[in-house]
């Protein structure tokens, strides 16, 4: 392809161009834009192709390292965007794509950020952001009033206040525990005396400060990844992440917990959080809130609320009762960008005390100087677009009743999915749906049975070929692209081994019940057609065998 031709040399004037000059709507991106804003459900619909979805084939098209020497036509480029990017992405909005937390968005989240990168603003600071720094103020405040429901008259002083700042809006649910974890290691130590803080002296001298040996941060084991990252990052090191044994419902272990604080006592080590889970990434179970925050205040140490997914729980007057307990967490992150239905790039973290962010403030000379109203000061992101705008349009627009709704729902469509794989012969539920997240396997109910009474090494045995099963069957499904469901590796209490799990997530409202029966069966004709699996299903028969006979 000549990249040379005239309207694509570069040369001052095109230059002012492509600053200037409008998409025509005849021309390949213009029509792309007039697709998607038009229809943008027909436009995936049409132009994601979920088959060949060879990654190693991708890749050839994206295998060169040099930056384009000579410009060339939008045109060009939007056709190879189509082909290569459009064309081999993952439809996520799919009602049968119930396997992550990405789910279809509102149609007028599309319209709301175009506008958002027309506008272009920069919410680190008021001079690049105007009214996007009180709008980005009032959504924090109203997450706030969200979980810690205190009246309007607590906000006022608050809401703009140009010292504080209730909480932090970041790119996701990951820096937003980083913050939180990261004011309350600044608090724990604060400057004392001569000592002039950990922000200024390091940990190394804060740890000698308080003569202890290490900090460590307690979440049960289901916690998210993101901890792990939190706990390298602040200097606590991975160690001191203490990762607490669950309940047969995926929650925290009081009980485990008390113990393992003891270890830590007996190490000189310090509990710098508690963590509880609203609604944990692999299972939607919520940890006891009230009983960690009754022992996060014994251990006088912060108690942080990882709510990431199961926040907009709050919004429901059926289910809001599962999260008793939040409103006394120090910190609690809520992610926009799963149960807000916004799109990806939005994460909020709340403080119980409107003062707490002053542990991590922050100023520069020449920007977020000393009294202004600069959101800066108070997150770790510098740079950072106008996403609030979409999280206010999402509160002003669905608002209380309607995100209500899409939780209501959302629970009780998990329910009845439960249900189908419980009545269903060939499969087992791992994990009761507590919010909108189940997990189930392939294993056909004279299995189970057998499993019930089998040793415990036979059962292993069966077990780690069940497990090649689920791996193969999700494998399958995913390649053969009508529905998607995940697959995770969890600690059943039942077998008392971590077995590979399928993983559902019910937030898209498009869902239906007629898909999720369509998905079961659709994995129960790749059990049938796949020799693989076929060949591994007999061996189970095989070890089930003797089992049954014994039993009859
Ligand atoms: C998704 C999730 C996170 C991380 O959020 P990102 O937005 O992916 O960074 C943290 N905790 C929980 C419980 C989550 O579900």
């Amino acid at each position: 392809m000549p990249k040379n031709r005239d309207a694509a040399r570069a040369n001052l004037e095109n230059l002012y161009r492509i600053f200037t000059v409008p998409e025509s709507p005849d021309s390949t991106l213009g029509a792309i834009d007039q697709a998607i804003a038009a229809d943008v459900a027909g436009f995936l619909q049409t132009h994601i192709v979920a088959i060949e979805r060879n990654l190693e084939e991708i890749e050839t098209h994206f295998s060169s390292a040099a930056i384009p020497e000579e410009p060339t036509y939008v045109s060009e480029y939007t056709e190879f965007v189509k082909t290569h990017l459009v064309a081999q992405s993952v439809h996520t909005a799919a009602p049968g794509f119930v396997g992550h937390m990405t789910s279809a968005l509102p149609y007028f989240m599309l319209p709301l950020a175009r506008l958002m990168t027309a506008l272009n603003q920069n919410l680190v600071k008021v001079e690049t952001s105007k009214a996007f720094t009180p709008m980005e103020r009032q959504v924090l405040a109203m997450l706030h009033h969200l979980v810690y429901r205190r009246d309007d008259d607590f906000y006022t002083p608050w809401i703009h206040n140009s010292q504080h700042a209730l909480g932090a809006f970041c790119s996701g649910g990951t820096i937003a525990n980083v913050t939180a974890l990261w004011v309350a290691r600044n608090r724990l130590f604060a400057p004392n005396g001569e000592f002039r803080g950990i922000a200024q002296e390091g940990l190394g001298r804060a740890l000698k400060h308080r003569g202890c040996d290490g900090i460590a941060v307690l979440v049960s084991e289901r916690g998210h990844y993101s901890f792990g990252k939190a706990a390298d990052l602040l200097g606590l090191g991975r160690d001191n992440l203490i990762k607490v044994q669950t309940d047969d419902r995926n929650r925290i272990d009081l009980k485990a917990l008390r113990e393992e604080c003891r270890r830590l006592q007996d190490r000189n080590i310090l509990p710098l959080a508690v963590v509880g889970i609203a609604g944990t990434t692999e299972t939607g179970n919520v940890d006891p809130l009230e009983e960690l925050a009754d022992f996060a205040r014994e251990l006088g140490c912060h108690f942080h609320v990882d709510a990431a997914w199961g926040g907009p729980t709050l919004f429901s007057d059926r289910h809001r009762p599962l999260l008793r307990g939040i409103e006394r967490a120090d910190s609690v992150t809520i992610d926009g960008h799963k149960q807000l239905y916004v799109p990806m790039g939005a994460g909020m973290v709340v403080f119980k005390d409107p003062t707490a962010l002053s542990a991590i403030e922050h100023h520069a000379n020449y920007i977020l100087r000393y009294g202004s109203k600069d959101l800066g000061s108070h997150t770790l992101e510098g740079s950072r677009p106008g996403m609030a705008m979409l999280v206010h349009a999402g509160f002003s627009i669905i608002g209380r009743k309607g995100y209500e709704l899409l939780i209501d729902m959302g629970v009780e469509r998990a329910q009845t999915f439960a249900a189908m794989i419980r009545q269903h012969p060939d499969f087992e539920l791992t994990s009761e749906p507590e919010l909108n997240i189940l997990t189930y396997r392939y294993c056909p109910l004279n299995v189970q049975q057998a499993l019930a009474a089998a040793p415990a090494r036979q059962r292993r045995v069966i077990n780690a070929l069940l497990d090649q099963v689920c791996q193969l069957l999700q494998k399958h499904q995913r390649e053969a692209g009508k529905t998607f469901v995940s697959r995770t590796r969890l600690r059943i209490a039942r077998y008392g081994e971590e077995l590979t799990v399928l993983r559902v997530v019910l937030a898209n409202p498009l869902t239906t019940d007629e898909i999720l029966a369509a998905i079961l069966t659709e994995q129960c004709e790749i059990v049938q057609q796949q020799p693989e699996i076929q060949a591994l299903l007999r061996q189970v028969e095989d070890l089930c065998a003797p089992v049954e006979a014994r039993n009859t």
